[in-house]
């Protein structure tokens, strides 16, 4: 058994579709690391303490734990549902105490968030956001959802940011396509997310080639959230990430449509001419998830 004398922390990124765990320090210094589909609450979970388990047994004591996760959750840790996966339509995960499945093994500090506020936190530290205090992280996904960081601290408030679910502009006559969201209908995650273009245009948002129709109005509804989002948080950079995002034509129309709608309104620098600094893809790619989780266990111990 190796014992090291760097903290060792653990990562949990639990996903709708996956979880990743994994215990480390940062980027260049994962130990180990697990992936596997998200099913049961049981099952999940249960793995998730194997994994824990088994890499404190190969590399000695973790220190703290993190976890990002799908929600709505409960983020508050002086609230008696804190660490609860709480009202999420997901099947089996309503009301789920997760922090409560790690604490009856773990005697560590848990930190629980959502997986955006984490995927900000860890831009913050290694990746697109580093030396910002302000920014926010959109997941254009199976959702969407944004969290952010502001004045060094991760949003929170009555509960956490749901930006995935504010109101756009839809022109019923360029776009029929009523949303998909089960509370609101053509809501952001409504309109724009991996599962409303596939709905809208009746095949997979990856089959479509880049000068297909969807994209211009992807790239729409996008800017008009980002607008939005600038106004009223005034983050000095805006990371857009999820598996939507892998089609890298959307950054330069988004940027355009941005400027396009703030029509000037706004004059600094990053707006007008350094736009392409300011809408950025993440710079951690797929680990953005997993070591926001770190981030957020080192803030916590
Ligand atoms: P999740 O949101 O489940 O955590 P992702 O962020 O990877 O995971 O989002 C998955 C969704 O993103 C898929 O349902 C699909 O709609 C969409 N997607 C995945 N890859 C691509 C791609 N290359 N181009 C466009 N959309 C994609
Ligand atoms: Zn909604």
């Amino acid at each position: 058994m190796r014992h090291t004398s760097t903290p060792l922390f653990a990562g949990i990124e639990a996903g709708g579709t996956k979880f990743v765990c994994a215990v480390g320090s940062g980027p260049d210094e994962i130990r180990a690391e697990a992936r596997f589909p998200t099913t049961t609450p049981e099952e999940t979970l249960a793995r998730t303490l194997d994994f824990l388990a088994q890499a404190q047994a190969a590399h000695g004591p973790i220190a703290a734990i993190g976890v990002a996760a799908f929600g709505p959750l409960d983020p508050n840790p002086a609230s008696p549902t804190f660490g609860h996966i709480t009202t999420t339509p997901k099947p089996g995960w309503a009301h789920t105490d997760f922090v409560g499945a790690l604490r009856r093994r773990f005697d560590v500090p848990i930190a629980f968030d959502t997986d955006v506020n984490g995927a900000a936190l860890g831009e913050g530290r290694w990746g697109a956001a580093r030396g910002l205090d302000t920014f926010l992280y959109l997941t254009v996904g199976t959702g969407i959802g944004g969290g952010g960081v502001v004045r060094g601290h991760r949003l929170h408030g009555l509960l956490h940011p749901e930006m995935g679910h504010i109101r756009l502009v839809r022109d019923p006559a360029r776009d029929p396509f009523p949303g998909l969201c089960p509370y609101h209908g053509d809501c952001l995650e409504g309109l724009a997310s991996g599962p409303a273009i596939e709905q809208r245009w009746g095949q997979p948002a990856r089959t479509l080639p880049p000068d297909h129709p969807a994209w211009d109005l992807e790239a729409d509804y996008l800017a008009q959230a980002l607008h939005t989002f600038i106004c009223t948080l005034s983050p000095q950079r805006i990371i857009l990430g999820g598996g939507v995002m892998k089609q890298s034509h959307l950054f330069p129309r988004i940027r355009a449509r941005v400027q396009a709608s703030l029509n000037g309104y706004l004059q600094v620098p990053p707006l007008l001419e350094r736009i392409e600094e300011y809408i950025v893809p993440p710079a951690l790619g797929e680990c953005a998830g997993v070591l926001g989780a770190i981030a957020l266990a080192q803030e916590t111990a």
